[in-house]
């Protein structure tokens, strides 16, 4: 008579959700699923509160990527594709001495043609020649760093204005310092000479893609928690079980077995999820292998704090009808970025005519973490008043900190992670890693990873058992 196998999730953010329901729904054998999260309550980075008197404002993600399947699918399969939103289509704009709108024909920054940056103001004169001249550049030898390719080819002003505000809002990077395979839509353009050329063909086979006319992002209409309340409920719904303020403190292997010691409790398992960030995953994975840990260590996670603010209709400047704004990293103080909610959601209208704006503070080499709540304040509206000319005194105020919320892919990402997994695989069997410090950040990465870790789960209970 076989036991039921037993596998601990640890994290019970998106990734570790989605591992415990991908091995609950797809194991061929009887399972059991226990996923444990440090916080008293489950979702890690994704939370949803009531703002400015509407029911669901995002604190953090407010929407995923819907041209990959991952996250729509997971939406879908949980009941909630009817319930799905996407943005109203108002532009954005990047700031350098004003607020320019973000010209059309780019790929995550990259030109895709010369008329994508020829009449925009953002660039000099300068700027535009040097990065017109791109397509007759010889071929560059990639380094793995974004910043170290976009600046040979397209010059600094392209970079810092286009590629490093759009790429750096993502995961709040600096882009000099970032693995460049970690973005695969930008190290696939460096595969041919020239990269606008590159770019003008991936956005041609976009657009030729059935799918392009569909929103390219999406959010439940109430809000990214919606995605996690619904999740753990299926979890609990298949067998899973969740325990939450239990935090991982070690692993230990006794044979083919592990035992997982929390704070409060040991459990016995026969496979792991590490679905928590790398440097915190790096405590508990000392104890079955210190190789791996040493690596994890090194992980470096930046801090964000996302303050939003009711603004009155009285004070708004009309003429803003975009979805928000991005602040070159030469042109920063304190804000990185804002983005207009009530401009971008329709669901994010007040009654009262307000207008909700989130207001980005913080970045890898930029800390804000030691600043108190009112000094927060006080530096969101500085750098507004100077990027947007107005003088806003918000009627409701809302600070969501976000500490080592944002993983940084240094260069060599990819070949340090493969090092840790293979260490792992030799010293700890069974033991898989999903989640956002891992293969990419963005919650369709995270389903994605979730999905794949969960049937390496799958196929290493059913290797023990033959
Ligand atoms: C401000 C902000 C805005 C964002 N905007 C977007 C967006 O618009 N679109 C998008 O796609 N993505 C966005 N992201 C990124 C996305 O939200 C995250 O990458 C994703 O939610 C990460 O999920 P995860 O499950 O991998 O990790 P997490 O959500 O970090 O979950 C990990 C969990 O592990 C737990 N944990 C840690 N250590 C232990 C331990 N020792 N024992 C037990 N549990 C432990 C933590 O408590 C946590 O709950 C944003 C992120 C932030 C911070």
């Amino acid at each position: 008579m076989t036991h039921a196998r037993h596998v601990v999730v640890i994290g019970g953010g998106v990734s570790g959700l989605t591992t415990a329901l991908t091995v609950l729904a797809d194991s061929p054998e009887p399972v059991s699923v226990t996923v444990l999260d440090a916080q008293p309550s489950v979702g890690g980075l994704i939370r949803t509160s009531p703002f400015a008197g509407l029911p669901a404002v995002d604190e953090g993600a407010d929407a995923f990527l819907t041209r990959v399947p991952w996250a729509t699918q997971l939406a879908s399969e949980l009941g909630l594709g009817a319930a799905l939103t996407s943005p109203t289509g108002a532009h954005a704009y990047v700031w350098h001495n004003g607020m320019h709108t973000i010209p059309g024909d780019l790929l995550l920054g990259v030109p895709a043609k010369v008329r994508s940056f020829a009449s925009t103001r953002l660039l000099s004169p300068k700027g535009k020649a040097r990065a017109a001249i791109e397509p007759l550049l010889p071929r560059t030898t990639p380094k793995d760093s974004i910043g170290h390719y976009v600046r040979r080819r397209f010059g600094n002003e392209v970079h810092e204005r286009l590629v490093d505000p759009l790429v750096g809002s993502i995961y709040a990077a600096d882009t000099d310092n970032f693995s460049l395979a970690a973005v695969p839509q930008i190290a696939a353009l460096t595969s041919e000479r020239s990269m606008l050329i590159a770019a003008g063909k991936a956005r041609k086979n976009a657009s030729a893609n059935a799918n392009s006319s569909l929103p390219i992002f999406g959010s439940p209409l109430k809000g990214m928690g919606a995605l996690i309340e619904t999740l753990a409920e299926r979890v609990v719904a298949v067998g899973g079980t969740i325990r939450t303020s239990e935090t991982v403190e070690s692993i230990e292997r006794h044979g083919s077995h592990y035992n997982v010691h929390t704070t409060n409790h040991t459990l016995q398992c026969d496979a792991i999820a590490v679905a928590s960030p790398a440097k915190k995953s790096a405590a508990f994975i000392h104890t079955v292998d210190s190789h791996a840990a040493s690596l994890l260590k090194q992980w470096d996670h930046a801090s964000v704090v996302l303050v939003s603010l009711a603004v009155p209709a009285t004070q708004w400047p009309s003429h803003l009808t975009g979805s928000g704004y991005l602040v070159p990293k030469p042109d920063q103080r304190w804000v990185t970025a804002a983005s207009f909610g009530s401009n971008k959601w329709a669901h994010w209208r007040p009654t009262d005519g307000s207008m909700i704006v989130r207001v980005s503070l913080g970045r890898d080499g930029l800390d804000v973490m030691h600043f108190d709540n009112e000094k927060l304040l006080n530096l969101a509206l500085a750098d507004m008043k100077l990027h947007i000319n107005a003088d806003l005194t918000p009627t409701e105020v809302r600070t969501s900190r976000w500490a080592e919320s944002f993983p940084q892919y240094r260069p060599h990402h990819f070949e340090r992670l493969e090092e840790i997994e293979k260490s792992l695989r030799a010293k700890a069997p069974g033991i898989v890693f999903a989640g956002a410090s891992y293969r990419g950040i963005g919650i369709p990465a995270c389903v994605q990873q979730a999905r794949a870790a969960g049937e390496s789960l799958i196929s290493h209970l059913a290797s023990l058992t033959q």
